[in-house]
């Protein structure tokens, strides 16, 4: 399921004093199974293009074409394109309402018009591919849970309507180093095991560099930059003028090779400066 975004165009409040040109024209095809890492400075347009990939925002102008189904077109159903497109909203847990987890979980699904017991079958999986245990969880009040529980129930509830492609705009914004690495690392399983196309919103150039298979840095509306973590990391100057630094571990290790010292400087996990360090010193 590729998405193809052809010439799109975002303004909000046009033909005001407050016009603001969002999306700029922008033009960029995701294949099917990548996982992608969406990153830019605050109000470069990141929380906009994910808007637009699950109908949520129409174009001004252009086209979004995913699995070649034009999802811009007046007359398409919202209903189908979440079926294929599941969007994790920032601070998704503030969108927590029914009262128990199980409930909470299956009000997409149940949407979706399911029979009940693939409903359960759907909510069971979900809360399970989040890391949490159904049995313990299904009857709690999803607003007694830790922050990090809420945030993967909150995720469970968007996967258990089984979309192609998975949206998630900066998933551990707020969260202790804990429950992010927990939430990172079942987003990385929902990838490996299912082949979903994920596009992850992070301010983390450490996750992004970890994670993805490629990087969209966007500025002011535009694509700046796309390409593997490595090679969008070589532009140090590039991102560093549009407000980006990469990850600190390349910093060190550019400042090692400074020192005289004989690592790679294109080193972008904290594992790969491991070993560089651990080559340096013979062992
Ligand atoms: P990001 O997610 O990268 O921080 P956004 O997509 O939220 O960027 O914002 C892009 C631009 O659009 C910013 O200039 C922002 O102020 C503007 N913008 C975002 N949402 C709205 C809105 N609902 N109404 C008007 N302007 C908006
Ligand atoms: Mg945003």
């Amino acid at each position: 399921m590729s998405i193809i975004i052809e010439n799109l165009t975002h303004v909000y409040n046009a033909n005001s004093p407050f016009e603001s040109t969002a999306l700029n024209n922008i033009n960029i095809t995701i294949e099917k199974g990548e996982f992608i890492g969406l990153i830019g400075h605050t109000g470069s347009g990141k929380s906009t293009l994910t808007q637009h990939l699950n109908g949520l925002l129409k174009p001004t102008s252009g086209k979004i074409i995913i699995n070649g189904f034009d999802i811009t077109k007046k007359d398409v159903s919202l209903k189908e394109i979440r079926r294929k497109v599941g969007l994790v909203f920032q601070y998704p847990e503030h969108q927590l309402f029914e009262e128990t987890v199980y409930k909470d979980v299956a009000f997409g699904p149940k949407n979706l018009g399911l029979n009940d017991s693939e409903i359960e079958n759907r909510v069971k999986e979900a809360i399970e591919l989040v890391g949490l245990s159904y049995n313990e969880i299904k009857e709690r009040s999803p607003f007694e849970l830790s922050g990090g529980q809420k945030r993967r129930v909150a995720i469970a509830g968007v996967i258990a309507m089984k979309p192609e492609i998975l949206i998630l705009d900066e998933p551990t914004a707020g969260l202790d180093p804990k429950a992010r690495d927990e939430v990172l690392n079942q987003i990385k399983e929902l990838h490996k095991k299912y082949k979903m196309t994920i596009i992850l919103v992070s301010h983390s150039m450490e996750d992004i560099a970890r994670l993805v298979d490629r990087i969209i840095v966007m500025h002011k509306g535009n694509i700046a930059l796309t390409g593997k973590p490595s090679e969008v990391f070589k532009n140090v100057e590039l991102l560093k003028s549009i407000g980006l630094l990469v990850p600190q571990i390349t910093y060190l290790m550019k400042k090692l090779r400074a020192m005289g010292m004989s690592v790679r400087e294109e080193v972008f996990t904290v594992e790969d400066a491991k070993n560089e360090i651990l080559k340096m010193i013979g062992r």
